[in-house]
């Protein structure tokens, strides 16, 4: 099938890669040029496991292009892969104008039959604008056809989730349009949920705001836990057996961040405030995950008389591991309010320090190593759980830090090791060791 996918970020490219891989004949356009240049040399504009190599096998099979003109791009597409972001608004609503300038050039720019297909967060009632934009603005007399289909990867994992994912949710109530995106998605061998289109784009927000329920579910009674003596892990963990809550999304930590999380959360919120409801229950989950990101900061003041002067080994920045994203990482707000305290932060991230340079206060410092960034510190913190500190040597910062003292954002070691280590050991909802 030839397919466009218009924005080559996390979730468009990915998407134009797999669908290569399984054989269609994929071009993605994207208004970046420089991100054009440097994907048609195989050089991925995002940090994503397996993502380049993969583009660069589909871009030499002849199957996967690239392109900075719509035009060029929607020449001979028989479906259309809308990609592009939708960030968040002052008020909190989905910022729609991508997506309207996208609809505008599929207007302008298609000369034959085509499926229209939106695969950017929007919310209920997106893709009737869509259909009304192109249908306001069609230059050629041919057919569109829209539909919904939500993306559910992962940064991080976004390639396995693509062939691995849970589901594929495909939202129309045209019958040829729903057996032909069948068709495109058939070689990846997944459930899928069809829809009316309406249902489809709530599936996307009513998803993610689950997931973070659970998240600030779990950092309420984490808090609770830590005052009370009682262990969060154990009390997820003998949560987790009931297959009515299971254990995923139950690790305490110092909340969610992300591009999606806190963006589709706060977007819900509005969409329930356009019909007159107030979504209270989602307001509480926003408000929990706020407090519980600058959680650290409070830990950190409660142990130091004064914390002013002191210097700390900030260890991970990404917003999650595997991934360089840095949109509404917890490190964000943690660096600005210990700089705030007077404190010197060294900062230190396998992959994210480039695009954590254009977010974080520029106090910050950066290190090369975990090693370099905790040898010039006075403490430690961890904000990202990336697997190199999960695996690092405990026993070390005794060596290294002037007072071998670390706060665990992500409860990386279990109480166990930290005792072993013989350093002080706070953590998310645990006892404390000392
Ligand atoms: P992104 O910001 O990483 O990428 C968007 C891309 O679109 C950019 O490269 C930008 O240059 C391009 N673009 C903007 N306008 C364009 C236009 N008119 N023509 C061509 N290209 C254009 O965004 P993302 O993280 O991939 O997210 C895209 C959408 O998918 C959002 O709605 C997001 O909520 C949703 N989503 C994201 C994830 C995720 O993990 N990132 C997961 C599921 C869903």
């Amino acid at each position: 099938m030839k397919i466009a996918v218009v924005g080559t970020g996390y979730v468009g490219l990915v998407t134009g890669v797999c669908l290569a891989e399984v054989n269609h004949d994929v071009i993605c356009i994207d208004t970046d040029l420089q991100k054009i240049k440097n994907m048609e040399q195989g050089i991925s504009p995002i940090y994503e496991p397996g993502l380049e190599e993969l583009m660069v096998k589909n871009i030499n099979k002849g199957n996967l292009k690239f392109t900075n003109i719509h035009v060029e791009g929607f020449k001979n597409a028989e479906v259309i892969i809308i990609a592009v972001g939708t960030p968040q608004m002052p008020d909190g609503s989905a910022n729609l104008q991508y997506i309207e300038a996208v609809a505008k050039s599929i207007a302008e720019y298609v000369t034959k039959d085509v499926i229209v297909v939106t695969k950017s967060t929007v919310p209920v009632g997106t893709n009737d604008f869509v259909r009304q934009v192109i249908l306001d603005n069609l230059k050629c007399d041919v057919n569109v056809k829209v539909a919904s289909n939500p993306e559910f990867l992962r940064e991080g994992s976004a390639i396995v989730d693509t062939f691995q994912g849970d589901r594929i949710v495909i939202g129309t109530q045209d019958e040829e349009t729903a057996s032909i995106l069948e068709m495109m998605y058939e070689p990846f061998g997944l459930p899928i949920f069809k829809t009316d289109i309406y249902s489809s784009e709530m599936i996307k927000y009513a998803s993610n705001a689950f997931l973070a329920t659970k998240i600030s579910f779990i950092n309420e009674v984490s808090n609770i836990c830590e005052k009370l003596g009682a262990n969060v892990e154990d009390v997820a963990n003998g949560m987790g057996f009931d297959n009515r809550i299971g254990r995923a999304f139950l690790n305490a930590g110092i909340g969610y961040g992300g591009s999606c999380f806190p963006k589709d959360t706060h977007a819900l919120v509005q969409i329930a405030g356009g019909v007159h409801h107030d979504f209270e229950l989602l307001k509480s989950v926003i408000e929990v995950n706020n407090k519980q990101q600058r959680l650290l900061v409070d830990k950190i003041k409660a142990r130091f008389e004064n914390p002013e002067g002191k210097t700390v080994a900030m260890l991970g920045l990404a917003f999650k591991p595997n991934t360089d994203d840095m949109r509404e990482a917890a490190s964000s707000v943690l660096a600005r309010e210990l700089i705030q305290l007077g404190m010197k932060v060294i900062a230190y991230d396998p992959i994210a320090i480039e695009n954590a340079k254009t977010q974080l206060p520029q106090q910050v410092i950066y290190a090369n190593s975990s090693e370099e960034a905790l040898k010039q510190s006075d403490f430690a913190l961890i904000v990202t759980e990336w697997d190199e500190f999960k695996q690092m040597d405990l026993g070390k910062l005794q060596e290294w830090l002037t007072e071998p003292i670390l706060f665990d954002g992500r409860n990386c070691f279990t109480l166990e090791q930290a005792k072993n280590a013989g350093i002080e050991y706070h953590s998310m909802g645990r006892p404390s060791i000392m």
